[in-house]
């Protein structure tokens, strides 16, 4: 169940926290340039997300790293 509202942190539904915030590293340097959140029960699995490195300069893949 989606929350209604699209709060993003303290989403809480039928008692249980379902977005959890996740970091997101560039898969070539490896550095961390995002912080979003996710619905851990839509996406269980870690997400992979194509964003720009500043520091590589270009897209690439960013995964979900903890
Ligand atoms: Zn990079």
């Amino acid at each position: 169940m989606e929350c209604p509202q699209l709060c993003s942190l303290d989403c809480v539904v039928g008692g249980v926290n379902m977005r959890v915030k996740i970091t997101m590293a560039c898969g070539e340097c490896k550095r961390r340039n995002y912080i979003t959140t996710k619905n851990k029960r839509t996406n269980p699995d870690r997400i992979e997300l194509n964003k720009y490195c500043p520091f590589c300069k270009k897209h690439t893949a960013h995964k979900e790293t903890k």
